[in-house]
């Protein structure tokens, strides 16, 4: 299959892993938006935030809390960050294989 953040998760292409559990890979963003932009991709290839179900609430949940302990990791739990989950075409969702994004490090405008 295509999807590149599988082939990231399975070591086919080379990305900086900063994060990895059984459930979890976290890597930096290879165009980074703001000074620390890391992605929390899921070990399981789920499409989107939409395409999820009941089962996946508490994966969700591991999600958001690596992300809170990246943040405290990455130096920015004090200065602030924002988490990102895109889904679907409207929100500009790229990748189709379910990532939050961690982003801080810079003060954030509320789109950018
Ligand atoms: P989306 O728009 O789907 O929410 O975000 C996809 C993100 O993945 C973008 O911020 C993009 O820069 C990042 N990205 C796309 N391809 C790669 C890649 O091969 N390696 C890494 N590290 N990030 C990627
Ligand atoms: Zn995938």
């Amino acid at each position: 299959m295509g999807c590149i953040f599988c082939k990231i998760i399975k070591g086919d292409i080379a990305s900086e892993i900063v994060y990895r559990d059984d459930r979890v890979v976290a890597i930096r963003d290879i165009e980074p938006k703001a000074p620390i932009h890391v992605l929390v991709l899921s070990v399981e290839h789920i499409a989107s935030l939409s395409a999820t179900t009941d089962e996946h609430r508490p994966l969700i949940g591991h999600m958001v809390a690596v992300a809170n302990e990246l943040a405290r990791s990455e130096g920015i739990a004090e200065s602030g960050y924002r988490l990102v989950i895109n889904s679907g075409p409207d929100a500009g969702q790229d990748v189709h294989h379910l990532h939050l994004h961690v982003l801080g490090g810079r003060k954030l405008g509320w789109r950018t």
